[in-house]
């Protein structure tokens, strides 16, 4: 099958590598030459216009920051290069509404949408054991199921266009909410005598335990390694989605106005290239303490 892939970014360039060992890839990058060094490392064809990736393909994936760059690049060329029987996999963690648009304007021409966000992270990627939650039409998830299934391990069609995505915001509102809830509590503790790695063992053989708390609290705090996989700028983006949304269906949410205030502030202070964890790094300074050892 042919298949187009555009934007190889830090998730999206391991994605890719799973679908240019089974089919051919042509893939297109903004800066050009990620996606030549990816075509020399995979044998994939990097094509330097949007519309190229499209030409011929049965199954085009976009993996862009968000929506606005995803309406950016369609309006660039990739949509007048879809054919009629072709299907757009977004697997951008965008806006729900914004996928609903494009996703009617895509089935006026007989073309098919799936917004198909991922969580797992650049490992889950790189394994190719990523949960994909799709928004779409049942009968375009079955038919490109097989196609996700070379990168994600559990699948799950949760509703109609922009349904993946919204699922997807809150998901990652959550992430947030225990990455600031664990820099809060972990740093009180610190200074209340009790030692970050002794307070984890506890939390995490009990019920406050979370991913945030098991696996990259130890592994990127403790360790002092604060590795660089998952931007803060996009974890700021993903929760304003999930506030956004909640505004929408008239819900009263102030948690998710909080921490998207708290995210804000920390991608004012970190910057764009900081990683999510690092938020935490925030709360050491504060307090004047490190959780790491
Ligand atoms: P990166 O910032 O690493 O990559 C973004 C990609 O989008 C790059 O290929 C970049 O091109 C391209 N891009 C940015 N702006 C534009 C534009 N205006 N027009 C065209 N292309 C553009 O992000 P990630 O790969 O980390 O994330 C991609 C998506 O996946 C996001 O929605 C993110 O929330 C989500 N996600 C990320 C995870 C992670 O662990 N990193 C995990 C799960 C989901 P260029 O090379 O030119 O900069």
């Amino acid at each position: 099958m042919r298949i187009g892939f555009l934007g190889l970014g830090v998730i999206g360039r391991p994605i890719a590598m799973h679908l240019a060992r089974t089919h051919q890839l042509r893939v297109w990058n903004r800066t050009a030459a990620r996606a030549t060094s990816f075509a020399k490392e995979t044998g994939a064809e990097a094509v330097t216009t949007p519309r190229d990736a499209a030409i011929e393909a049965e199954v085009v994936f976009t993996c862009l920051p968000n929506s606005p760059e995803v309406e950016e690049v369609l309006g660039g060329g990739l949509e007048g290069g879809l054919g009629p029987e072709s299907t757009l996999v977004d697997l951008t963690s965008g806006i729900p509404e914004t996928s609903r648009r494009i996703a009617g304007r895509l089935s006026n021409r007989g073309i098919g949408w799936l917004d198909a966000p991922v969580s797992g992270g650049t490992a889950g990627a790189e394994a190719g054991t990523l949960t994909i939650m799709v928004g779409g039409e049942a009968p375009v998830f079955s038919r490109v199921l097989p196609t996700l299934e070379l990168f994600g391990k559990r699948i799950v069609h949760v509703g109609p266009a922009g349904a993946g995505q919204a699922l997807k915001a809150v998901h990652n509102m959550l992430i947030a909410v225990n990455v600031f809830a664990l820099g809060e509590g972990l740093t009180t503790l610190a200074k209340a005598g009790v030692a970050p790695r002794t307070a984890l063992e506890v939390i995490n053989n009990a019920n406050g335990r979370s991913f945030v708390s098991e696996r990259l609290v130890p592994e990127r705090v403790l360790s002092g390694a604060w590795p660089r996989t998952f931007r803060l700028a996009l974890l700021d983006k993903d929760v304003a989605i999930a506030r956004d949304l909640a505004r929408t269906e008239g819900i009263d949410a102030p948690m998710m106005d909080r921490v998207s205030e708290l995210l804000h502030q920390a991608r004012t202070e970190l910057g764009e290239e900081a990683d999510h964890v690092e938020a935490i790094r925030l709360h050491e300074r504060r307090a004047g303490v490190e959780l790491r050892g």
